[in-house]
């Protein structure tokens, strides 16, 4: 339910409404709308009279919100949620762009790779050092020296870092990563939604493979109930019965996402593809389609890359399709 307040309500009014509906064990989430104060309401308000709330003084109007996702709903908080990144932001109209090998392999294929993208104007360093590969027998991520290599190539660039948690005991290696990755593979994991909620990091959630839009804003909603609110949204590619790509990519995601939540999105081509070639014109795509973001796997050398080296991009390829990025952007925030 949420309760749209007439501009200046009176304080004390609003102070006694608040205490009512705390002491109903409701949990109240404030937001500022474009010229309306919004209180959300969290728990069962099933019970609750909307006639009587709608006939106090400060109040303008009360809906019942249908959707079971509440604090990730653009109708709890209409204006976009920006994410700070050490000295970037996540939404808000900013691109961010999320560059780097699918798995870190060694130092210098790391550091190779974060001073291209960097230099080509990448905003986070990706990398796995966590892998959740489909085959027992593939690489698995060099885990925690991952972790030691990616801090390394952080201190160098100065570029965050962004990568994938696969268990909740590697938290505790986690310090110095700036957003943790909740990948396809985990985007129902709900024990680990639940860990990274209580968290104070930003979290980028990927869409599961098979999961339907309401299902990606419900485990956004897991994270967001436990207080961590940094949720940003990853459309990575669905399946379908379509072969002629590793997935499909669903680019109506962004405008759907936009309209049902207040959190930012991010595509990722790459995984979404699976194909080099076609990762440029999708990234293109969805920038133009309204993406706050893009993660664009970029290898050094991707014919001996660990993983994914076929929907790898080389650092000229890369920066030919960063500088094309931001020229789309750059007309899009115009329109
Ligand atoms: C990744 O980004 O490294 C990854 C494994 O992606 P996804 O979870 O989308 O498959
Ligand atoms: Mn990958």
């Amino acid at each position: 339910m949420i309760i749209i307040l007439k501009a200046n309500p009176d304080p004390a009014q609003l102070e006694a409404l608040i205490a009512w509906l705390k002491a109903k064990n409701l949990e109240i989430h404030a937001s500022e709308g474009e010229s309306h104060k919004i209180l959300g309401l969290v728990g069962d308000t099933s019970a609750m009279d909307v006639d009587l709330i709608a006939a106090l003084d400060i109040v303008e109007s009360v809906r019942r919100v249908q959707e079971p996702y509440k604090k990730a709903n653009r109708k709890f908080q209409p204006n976009d949620t920006v994410i700070k990144v050490a000295n970037t932001q996540v939404g808000g109209g900013n691109l961010t762009i999320m560059a780097g090998p699918c798995s870190v392999e060694s130092e210098e294929q790391i550091l190779e790779v974060a001073r291209a993208v960097k230099k080509s104007g990448a905003t986070m360093l990706r990398g796995g050092a966590f892998k959740p590969r489909t085959s027992p027998y593939s690489f698995q991520g060099k885990g925690v020296e991952g972790l030691r290599l990616l801090s390394l190539a952080k201190k160098d660039t100065g570029l965050p870092i962004v990568t994938e948690l696969m268990e909740i005991h590697q938290l505790e290696y986690f310090e110095d990563v700036d957003v943790i990755q909740v990948g396809a593979r985990n985007m129902q994991n709900f024990n680990l939604l639940k860990e990274v909620g209580k968290q104070n990091k930003p979290v980028l959630l990927k869409r599961g493979m098979s999961a339907t839009i309401e299902e990606l804003l419900m485990s956004a909603e897991y994270i967001m109930s436990e207080g961590n609110e940094q949720v940003i949204l990853c459309e990575r590619g669905i399946r379908t019965f379509e072969t002629a790509t590793r997935n499909t990519l669903d680019l109506s995601a962004i405008p759907v996402l936009k309209k049902l939540t207040h959190l930012p999105i991010i595509i990722d081509p790459s995984h979404a593809t699976g194909k080099a070639e076609l990762v440029p014109p999708m990234a293109i795509a969805a920038a133009a389609a309204g993406a706050d973001g893009l993660l664009i796997e970029v290898h050094n050398d991707p014919q001996h890359a660990l993983c994914d080296g076929s929907q790898s991009l080389r650092p000229d390829v890369f920066d030919d399709l960063a500088k094309k990025l931001f020229k789309v952007h750059e007309v899009i925030s115009k329109f």
